[in-house]
């Protein structure tokens, strides 16, 4: 059977969502980007991950970050992304911005992870037959390799883009002093960091305290918001129960013994606020990620479309007041 062609929405860029300047560059990314680390891969049928992903470009999400390894298993996000690609979204390739990483254990032996130039100019090749595309829009070093020296892996990232396989480069977790020398070798070959990526949301502020949020600032970096809801906790999913079909209860990366008496106390309150402000939970800790100066945009996930309808309206929910960041603060 023939598949019936897809159809974006006419309206996808007049339906609500927002775009904000990545630091100093010319590239707008929405406020609300979708993540393809769980959910994605061979697990889930191909039906539902295609349904999530077209709804939101249909929605004005534009920006879908993705990594070598996300799936499960490995590789499987990319080639659901990359099949999505080749028979729905390869017209209107110009319009989405897209960005895969390197850096966690992809294949066995010694160059199959961390930093190295061979490891991360081969992921990056797989990546791209993965996804069925000629270039990435953005690049990321996944993770800081306290072994390689910065600038073997900053020159690999630098030598992608000349090589036009990459737009732009970014860089993931990695410790401030490290993005000091990045900041720096970056500019000085005229590719600067466009993105940096990290975990933000209101029970992990840990960005903002060790000062990587004003350093983004100060060099006009910009910063994309991983985990905003904390991988689902955020949310009303878990205040009566771990669902059979949670990330909580797969517990692979979200451990259900990590949802303590403590924990539930806080969400309660959490959940509390957001009533008063007259939104679900979810929505207020996406928009509380995206009050904060330096973020750029926020990376959610999400196992279904109803999930991604919720959290995109973040972008309209209303300022918090003193009273309302002054009770999320003490609890968190
Ligand atoms: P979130 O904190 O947004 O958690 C997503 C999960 O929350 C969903 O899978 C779903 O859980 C639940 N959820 C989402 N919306 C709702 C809702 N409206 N109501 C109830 N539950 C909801 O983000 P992730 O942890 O998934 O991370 C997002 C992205 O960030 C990743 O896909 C990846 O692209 C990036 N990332 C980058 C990392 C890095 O090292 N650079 C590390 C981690 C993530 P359920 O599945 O249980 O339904």
């Amino acid at each position: 059977m023939i598949p019936p062609i897809y159809s974006p929405s006419p309206e996808r860029y007049d339906s609500g969502m927002k775009y904000d300047r990545c630091g100093h560059s010319g590239v707008l990314l929405p406020k609300v980007s979708l993540g393809l680390w769980q959910n994605f891969g061979d697990t889930v049928p191909y039906s539902r991950s295609e349904e999530i992903v077209l709804h939101a470009f249909d929605n004005g999400i534009v920006s879908f970050d993705l990594a070598n390894n996300y799936g499960p298993p490995y590789g499987t996000a990319e080639k659901t992304f990359g099949r999505i690609m080749k028979e729905s979204l390869s017209p209107y390739r110009d319009e989405l911005f897209i960005t895969s990483k390197a850096g966690y254990d992809m294949w066995p032996g010694p160059y199959g992870n961390w930093g190295s130039r061979k490891y991360l100019m081969a992921s990056l090749d797989q990546s791209l037959r993965r996804m069925n595309l000629e270039y990435v829009d953005l690049f990321y070093s996944h993770r800081y390799d306290p072994e390689t020296p910065l600038e073997e892996t900053l020159q690999a990232l630098v030598d992608i883009v000349r090589q036009g396989k990459a737009l732009y480069i970014g860089i993931s977790r990695w410790p401030i002093e490290a993005m000091r020398t990045a900041e720096r070798y970056l500019r000085e070959r005229d590719v600067p960091c466009l993105v940096f990526q990290d975990r933000l949301n209101i029970f992990d502020r840990k960005v903002e305290k060790d000062g990587l949020s004003d350093f983004l600032l100060e060099n006009g970096i910009g910063f994309v918001a991983f985990s905003p809801l904390a991988q689902g906790l955020l949310t009303g999913r878990y205040l009566n129960g771990i669902p059979e079909d949670s990330r909580a209860a797969r517990g692979s990366h979200l451990k259900a013994d990590t949802i303590t008496p403590e924990i539930l106390e806080k969400l309660r309150i959490l959940s509390g606020v957001a009533e008063l402000r007259g939104e679900p939970m979810a929505r207020m800790a996406i928009a509380w990620v995206l009050s904060r100066p330096a973020v750029t945009s926020a990376i959610v996930g999400c196992s279904s479309v109803t999930q991604l309808d919720e959290t995109m309206k973040a972008v309209d929910s209303p300022p918090f007041t003193p009273e309302e960041l002054r009770i999320i603060d003490s609890v968190c």
